[in-house]
């Protein structure tokens, strides 16, 4: 059983329905989830583009001295002496307190539910909502609005040209399976677009003069991308070792294998294809540029021509 993630990856990373365990060790990880009051970075589904939500949690707060009660962080509450009152909507218990960390452990770790709302910097009323539970000392996301793969398929659709029809398919599948906690089936798809772009790179390869098709097609993963690195981004080529997991058989890969492993290989892919639209970029600028400079020169050219005449 995996330690309680740490709030970001929480929220926008880990698949819902995947328990942890909380227990003594990670009921302070619970608290830092329920009252993370920082920012998150991912996509709008509102304003159509990546954004940056601030939390709307309401924080501990420490006893009413004089003047306004201050808000605590769960760092605060560490060293035992600090007593906070947690906000009433957190519904953690129905005593008033204030409590130490050590006394609000109990509540932590009971049955219960609890949500996280965040809302987008540009427009309040653009809002992520999180649902978490807790159940014998273990917690779970259990629902999620918008879902995880409506916030990671918009970043996957500027590829979709470089991918064609099918393998984008594919790669809308992994994410769309991976977001409902499905381990094996989305490593699966996942597979096949890393494969289909390894194949391309070693079609582009034997074209080179000199280049040695030898044990290419019996290689391991790891090795295809050793013997492509001329074609590959370097930092794939440098963490390779992750990617030999894909020469292994289906069978042979737990559905916790798959989900771990599935976001470096989705960033492998990423980092691909990053490359390839950097080039079409670069391409295209070159391209219009070499247009303005010819309309320049086509409009500057006669005047010359009548200056010296
Ligand atoms: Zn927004």
């Amino acid at each position: 059983m995996f330690q309680v993630p740490p709030p970001k990856q929480f929220f926008l990373e880990t698949p819902p329905w995947q328990e942890f365990a909380v227990g003594h060790e990670g009921f302070v990880d619970v608290l830092r989830l329920q009252f993370y009051l920082g920012t998150l970075d991912t996509y709008c589904l509102d304003c159509a583009r990546e954004s940056v939500f601030q939390s709307a949690a309401e924080p501990l707060r420490e006893p009413v001295g004089a003047g306004a009660p201050r808000a605590l962080t769960v760092d605060d509450l560490l060293d035992g002496k600090i007593k906070a009152y947690p906000p009433f909507n957190a519904r953690l218990t129905t005593a008033t307190g204030p409590f130490t960390l050590d006394e609000l452990e109990p509540f932590v770790r009971e049955d219960r539910v609890f949500q996280s709302a965040f809302s987008c910097t540009r427009d309040a009323q653009h809002m992520l909502f999180f649902f978490f539970r807790l159940r014998k000392d273990r917690i779970a996301k259990v629902g999620q609005s918008p879902s995880l793969a409506d916030l990671h398929l918009p970043e996957s659709r500027k590829y979709r040209k470089l991918l064609g029809d099918e393998r984008f398919r594919e790669q809308v599948k992994a994410i769309g399976l991976h977001a409902h906690g499905v381990g094996i089936g989305a490593f699966v798809y996942l597979r096949r677009v890393f494969e289909d772009l390894i194949s391309t790179a070693h079609q582009d390869a034997r074209k080179a003069p000199g280049w040695d098709q030898g044990s290419f097609g019996r290689c391991r993963m790891d090795e295809k991308i050793f013997a492509l690195k001329e074609r590959l981004p370097g930092f794939l080529v440098e963490n390779r070792g992750i990617y030999s997991i894909l020469s292994r058989g289906v069978h042979d890969l737990s559905e916790q294998d798959c989900l771990d492993f599935f976001e470096p290989v989705r960033a492998g892919i990423e980092l691909i294809l990053d490359e390839k639209l950097g080039q079409l970029e670069r391409d295209e600028k070159i391209a219009s540029t070499a247009k303005a400079l010819a309309k320049i020169k086509g409009q500057t050219t006669p005047q010359r021509a009548s200056q010296s005449a």
